[in-house]
Order: C-alpha cells, then sequence, then structure tokens
C-alpha cells in the first residue's frame, strides 16, 4: 500500500493516507521530544528502531490477544495500522513509582506499587497533558464508559505480557503509556509501544534504558533502546 496525504505530523510520527480509508501508514522519524514537545532533538536511527520495536511488541500483544492495529511492517521506518477513530486519552499504569507521580506525591523513585496503578491523561501538549479521571472522560465526551472499562482492561493485559516478556530479559518495566482508538466499534491498541513511551530499568544495575536518558541527558539514548531490542531477541539492521 502506497502512501497518499500526509494526514497529521506529530511530535515523532507522521501520519499518511493510504488508497483504503481503513488504514494509515506510519512513519517513524528520528526527532524526540521531551516536555511536551519543548526540546526537540533528531537522534540518529531511533525512527527505524522504534518502528521495528513497536511492530515486534504489537505481534507479540496481537498473540495474546489483544487487538491492535498492526497490520504490516511496510519499512524501517514505516507501518501499516489500521486508522482507528483515536480516544484522547493516555492510559498510564506503574508497576514501580517514577516520573511525575513521584514528583505529585514524593514518593521514593522505584518503589513498588502492588497492585499496579492505572491513571489517565488528557492528551493535550498546550495543557501538559493534565491527569483526568473517568468521570471527567464521561461528562466531555471524550471516552464512554465501556471503552474506559475496555481501556482499563487491555492496558492491564498488556501489563501480564511485557511485565513478564522484559523480566524475562532482564529488565523491569516501571510504567507505561498506551493511547486507544475505535475501529468499526471495537477499542483497539494503537500509536505506539516503544521506550519513548515506557520505563525500563535493568534488573540488577537500575540502569535506565529509556526515554529518561534523553530527559535527564543521560546521553546513549538509542544505543540503549537497541539494548532492549537485543535482549529480546529482535535483531535490528547493524550500524
Ligand atoms: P503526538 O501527536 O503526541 O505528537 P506522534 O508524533 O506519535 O504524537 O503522532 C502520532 C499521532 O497519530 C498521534 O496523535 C496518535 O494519536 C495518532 N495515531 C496513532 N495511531 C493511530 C491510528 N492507528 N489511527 C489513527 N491515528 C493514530
Ligand atoms: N508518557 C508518554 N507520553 C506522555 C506522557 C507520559 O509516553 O505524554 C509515558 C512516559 O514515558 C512514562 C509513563 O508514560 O513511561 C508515565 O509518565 P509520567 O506520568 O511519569 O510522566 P513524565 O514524567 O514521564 O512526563
Amino acid at each position: 500500500m502506497e502512501k497518499q496525504t500526509e494526514l497529521y505530523r506529530g511530535k515523532a510520527k507522521t501520519v499518511h493516507t493510504t488508497e483504503n480509508p481503513d488504514y494509515l501508514i506510519l512513519e517513524f522519524r528520528d526527532d524526540t521530544s521531551a516536555f511536551d514537545g519543548e526540546r526537540i532533538e533528531q537522534l540518529a536511527r531511533k525512527g527505524m528502531v522504534n518502528n521495528r520495536f513497536n511492530h515486534f511488541i504489537m505481534e507479540r500483544l496481537a498473540e495474546a490477544g489483544i487487538p491492535t492495529q498492526m497490520e504490516k511492517l511496510l519499512s524501517d521506518t514505516e507501518c501499516l495500522v489500521k486508522k482507528l477513530d483515536m480516544i484522547p486519552v493516555e492510559c498510564v499504569v506503574r508497576n514501580r513509582a517514577a516520573g511525575s507521580l513521584v514528583r505529585r506525591l514524593g514518593v521514593a523513585e522505584g518503589a513498588e506499587l502492588t497492585p499496579p496503578t492505572f491513571e489517565l491523561f488528557l492528551k493535550n501538549d498546550a495543557l501538559h497533558d493534565p491527569m483526568v479521571n473517568e468521570s471527567h472522560a464521561i461528562a466531555f465526551g471524550w471516552a464512554n464508559a465501556e471503552q474506559l472499562a475496555e481501556m482499563k482492561r487491555l492496558t492491564f493485559a498488556v501489563n501480564d505480557v511485557l511485565k513478564a516478556m522484559f523480566d524475562d530479559a532482564g529488565m523491569i518495566l516501571v510504567d507505561y503509556k498506551l493511547e486507544f482508538g475505535v475501529f468499526k466499534g471495537q477499542v483497539v491498541l494503537g500509536d505506539e509501544f516503544s521506550p519513548d513511551g515506557c520505563r525500563l530499568w535493568d534488573k540488577e544495575t537500575l540502569t535506565k534504558l529509556d526515554k529518561d536518558r534523553f530527559r535527564q541527558g543521560l546521553g546513549g539514548v538509542v544505543e540503549a533502546y537497541e539494548e532492549v531490542a537485543q535482549r529480546l531477541g529482535l535483531e535490528l539492521p547493524p550500524r
């Protein structure tokens, strides 16, 4: 399937229409942003790594029975996906405390959260993605109660699959963000799962292997993403 017009240029991906109105092409760029787009840098190979990583993860999730957008990998930086009617609310599950939870509640980074927490954030850069709850989502028409229940169920189902997968590969899945959309009436996992939207720590050393390396200026960002891919058994083209 060929790219037609550019539908939307986001901070890290460009969305293209195709000849089939039910499908889109997601193009992963090297742009890396933090702090709601206030800081943007180009990191070589990041688009390729995240595209291939996302395809790999979505395939594993589909095998586990989770409905995903993924149709197929088209190239190093592009994949074909179902065109979802995106729900503008991000779902975040946390197995350990980090990031905004630590800033908001003053808890220790790394504290184990049992059971894992579930949070909703409105996708709105201008407002810095504020935390919202289910009643806001329903009152403002972002999603209905049934869709919210399904988003929560699927977000925890993803945790069951990925926590074990990363653990087997020597990593802690600290937290992650998912976006869902609706395709022909069904709630489906969209957007991406990559080290740009989750936190992964080495199990032994607690070394950060995710976008916090960029946010905190630690360097070796794409190298860390490639290390994660390699540990999962995903082969990437050589440097
Ligand atoms: P942002 O919008 O946060 O800058 P991206 O650069 O990742 O993010 O842009 C990708 C955009 O495409 C996001 O707005 C996301 O909600 C949307 N999107 C992701 N997957 C799909 C899909 N399967 N169908 C429709 N839109 C999608
Ligand atoms: N996250 C994301 N996009 C966002 C906000 C958060 O991918 O717009 C991810 C982030 O990478 C982390 C998790 O969601 O894995 C929880 O993020 P948090 O609320 O701690 O916010 P942060 O401090 O990372 O901005």
